[in-house]
Order: C-alpha cells, then sequence, then structure tokens
C-alpha cells in the first residue's frame, strides 16, 4: 500500500490529485485480502483511468486493478472463449485477436483503458459494443467480498450503461472478463458511414477484420486527441437518445440537425453537433477547451484542475440546454 501519491499518471486527464491511500491488487487473492484489510470501508476502484474526472483529492481508499493473463477456455469449430484478466490493457487485447484471426473485437480496436473497466459503461465504437461479444465477468461485492458471476443477461447492457454503473455503481470490483470471438464467418460490421467511406475510396468490397482494424485505427487517430500529449477522457457526454415526437420538433427550428436512428421510435443526436451550434469549438478557459476535429471531447490544455474541467462542461450543458431545451448527461464518471 502507497500513501499520498498523485494520481496525475493513472487519470487520462492527467488531472493532479492526491491518493491519500493506493492499493494495488494483482490476483483474486490480492483482492480479498486487501478487501479484508479495508474492514468494510468505502474504496474506489480504478481501471486505467480513461473514463474518469477527478475533481478532488481522493480520501478513501482506491484499489487499482493489475490482474493479467489471458487464456483460451473453450473452443470450437466455429467460436473461441477467452477469459482476461481484468488489469489487461484493452487494446492489447483487441491486437492479440486480431493476430490470431479471431473476428469480433476489431471495430473496438484503440479504446483506451482496461479489460474491467470496458463492461461498466459497455464500452461500444463503429457500430460494436462489448456486449455483442460478452459471455461474462466475475469479481467480488465490496461489501460481503462474495465471488459472483455475471452472465450476458445479468449486466443490464445498454447504451453506455450497465448494471455496474446503475445499482452496483461502486458496489462491485470485476476481476476477470470472459469474451467469445468468431474464428470463421466473421461477422463483419461496416455499416459506419466513416467505414464504408473508407472501404469504397479504397475499393475493398469484402473486409477482413485486419481491414476493418486497420481502417478504424485511421479513423480514431485522426478524429481523437492521444491522451498521452492531451489530458482527455474521450468524449465526456453520451449522445441524447429522444422520441420520434421531440426530434420533429427540434427538425423544425434547427433542420441541420445530426441524428441516428437507434430503434423504431427513438433517435440518437449528435451531442458533438449541439456542442459545436453552441460555439464552444474555438473557446478555452482556464487551460480548458474542446477539441477542434471532435467538439464532444474536452481537453486539459495544460494543468487544468478536475474542478476547472467540471466547471467547463457545466456551462456546455447549460448553454445546450438553453438552445436545444436537451439536457446533456455525463458519460464520463466524476468522483
Ligand atoms: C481517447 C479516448 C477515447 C475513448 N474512446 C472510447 C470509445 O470509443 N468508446 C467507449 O465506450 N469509451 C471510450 N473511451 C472511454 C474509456 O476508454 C472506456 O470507458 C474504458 O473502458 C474505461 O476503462 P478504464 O479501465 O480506464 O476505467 P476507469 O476510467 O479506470 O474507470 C471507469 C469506471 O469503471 C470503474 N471500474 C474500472 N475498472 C473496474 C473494475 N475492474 N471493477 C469494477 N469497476 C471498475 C471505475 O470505478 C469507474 O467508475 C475513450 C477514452 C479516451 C481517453
Amino acid at each position: 500500500m502507497k500513501k499520498n501519491i498523485s494520481l496525475k499518471s493513472y487519470n487520462s486527464f492527467g488531472v493532479d490529485v492526491i491518493s491519500r491511500e493506493f492499493h494495488e491488487v494483482s490476483s483474486e487473492e490480492e483482492v480479498i485480502k486487501t478487501l479484508k484489510s479495508l474492514k468494510n470501508k468505502k474504496v474506489f476502484i480504478l481501471g486505467g483511468g480513461t473514463n474518469i474526472l477527478f475533481t478532488d483529492n481522493v480520501q478513501i481508499p482506491v484499489i487499482n486493478v493489475k490482474i493479467k493473463g489471458m487464456k483460451i477456455i473453450s473452443e470450437n469449430n466455429n467460436y473461441v472463449s477467452i477469459s482476461i484478466g481484468a488489469g489487461e490493457i484493452w487494446d492489447d487485447f483487441v491486437k492479440w485477436a486480431i493476430s490470431k484471426n479471431f473476428g469480433g473485437a476489431e471495430n473496438l480496436i484503440s479504446i483506451p483503458g482496461f479489460v474491467g473497466g470496458a463492461p461498466i459503461q459497455n464500452i461500444g465504437a463503429y457500430g460494436v459494443e462489448i456486449k455483442d461479444i460478452f459471455v461474462s465477468c466475475s469479481g467480488y461485492f465490496l461489501d460481503t467480498i462474495e465471488k459472483k458471476k455475471f452472465e450476458l443477461n445479468d449486466c443490464q447492457f445498454s447504451y453506455r450503461s450497465s448494471i455496474f454503473k446503475k445499482s452496483l455503481r461502486n458496489k462491485f470490483i470485476i476481476t476477470e472478463v470472459v469474451l467469445q470471438l468468431s474464428k470463421t464467418n466473421h461477422k463483419i460490421s461496416k455499416s459506419y458511414k466513416s467505414i464504408n467511406d473508407a472501404l469504397n475510396k479504397k475499393k475493398i468490397h469484402n473486409p477482413t477484420i485486419k481491414d476493418i482494424a486497420r481502417i478504424v485505427s485511421k479513423i480514431r487517430e485522426n478524429k481523437l486527441p492521444n491522451p498521452s500529449l492531451i489530458g482527455n477522457s474521450g468524449s465526456f457526454f453520451k449522445n441524447p437518445i429522444v422520441s420520434i415526437e421531440l426530434l420533429n420538433k427540434l427538425k423544425q427550428k434547427f433542420s441541420k440537425l445530426v441524428y441516428f436512428k437507434e430503434s423504431v421510435s427513438k433517435y440518437k443526436l449528435s451531442a458533438a453537433w449541439l456542442i459545436e451550434n453552441c460555439n464552444f469549438k474555438n473557446i478555452e478557459e482556464k487551460n480548458v477547451g474542446v477539441y477542434k476535429d471532435q467538439a464532444l471531447v474536452i481537453i486539459n490544455l495544460g494543468n487544468a484542475t478536475g474542478k476547472d474541467i467540471l466547471l467547463f462542461s457545466e456551462k456546455i450543458k447549460s448553454t445546450v440546454l438553453e438552445k436545444f431545451d436537451i439536457l446533456l448527461e455525463e458519460e464520463v464518471n466524476i468522483i
């Protein structure tokens, strides 16, 4: 256990706060031992810190999950199931899967963070979410230290959400995730406009998972700031989901509104478009700004504090509310 360490290098916003008590756990035994030693104290579970905004020093103990390991636990001619330690780097897993020609994770390439953090908000990108390849995750309740396995249907996965962000928020530590990938007949997900455009440009008619991974990596590289150079946590807000009635009302007022069909009666508005149309793109305040190529990404331009970033995000929220009557919801976890 370490005392009073800076969490600056443990969060992708690069916010400098102090953790009063910092525990690193590298095995399930260490998880149990640490939780026992903390005697039911409230704790904070930290993965790669890529979806967190720390607004103050963290007074409660932090448990940083570093459990490694990746192994095939079952397979047949078509599918392979892989057990992955929660402390593995998500992108290492995706690249490993691609190198083995296992399909299903390629659209989720280059998402930062750890494997254990991925089910928390049901990570998603370019038409795929972790729920599409998810089998189960296991771990421990923080209060009773009871072990539990959550299967796909237990996790209440939805757009950037799961049971771990709702009723089990800060109540469960994930130690292992099991995912299932295809070995043959890969289901190539290329419906996203930017993927389709790139495939057409390259004249690729039957893309492989490697083609998709290469294209998605490139799109992300051009659109998102690298957190090791510019502090950020990816999308700060979720895209708001609205009814067809509200969409039609908004379209009458804002003819260029950007939206996507979500289900029969629900539509997803582009939060980036809403923010851009409140003129936030070139505004900087107290070392905080909006990324030039993606308005949904709030960036730390220097030594911004978590509070500076939070204040700036609240300003965005209230301006969008005033102009469009839409309340943005944070995707990032504010601590
Ligand atoms: C540049 C950039 C691009 C991004 N792009 C995307 C994207 O395309 N799609 C997307 O969905 N997300 C994206 N993200 C957000 C982020 O990468 C993911 O949400 C990631 O899965 C977070 O994992 P983490 O290990 O960093 O979690 P952390 O940030 O450490 O934690 C996030 C939350 O999960 C909890 N948590 C973490 N690990 C565990 C565990 N083992 N057990 C229990 N609780 C845990 C924490 O307590 C916290 O509440 C992006 C972020 C950045 C910086």
